[in-house]
């Protein structure tokens, strides 16, 4: 297997972790809660398997969320069998990860063009 491997952590440093493979889902959403948690106009996450995942360092939780008790960057949430991880704490920028899927889009600011051939849904999308 050649799997490709990358690295990711917050800005201090204290939390390091890898994710081998691609992950299964990658997206961006708009919604109010993201826009919060990250502090930013959208989030753009991605999720892995558990066995695709090694984690070093302590996390704390907030809403289900980890974060780096340190630093406060906002790093994963875990679920149950997997993780999906706020790609802006890869280590490689860009990190070569394309959404598929974009949620939320009635609250996408209006100077964000729509992505092609990307699945878009005005809310959440129906569970899979
Ligand atoms: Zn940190
Ligand atoms: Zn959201």
């Amino acid at each position: 297997m050649n799997d490709r491997i990358r690295t990711g952590g917050c800005l201090c440093g204290a939390v390091r972790y890898e994710v081998s493979g691609e992950p299964y889902i990658a997206g961006l959403c708009h919604c109010t809660k993201c826009r919060k948690l990250t502090g930013s106009a959208f989030s753009a996450t991605a999720n892995w398997r558990q066995d695709q995942f090694v984690m070093t360092g302590s996390v704390q939780t907030y809403d289900r969320r980890q974060f780096c008790p340190a630093c406060g960057s906002r790093l994963f949430f875990l679920f149950e069998g997997g993780m999906e991880i706020f790609l802006g704490t890869l280590d490689d920028a860009p990190y070569g990860i394309t959404p598929h899927l974009e949620v939320w889009t009635t609250r996408r600011e209006p100077w964000l063009p729509q992505m092609p051939g990307v699945d878009t849904h005005e809310q959440n999308p129906p569970p899979l």
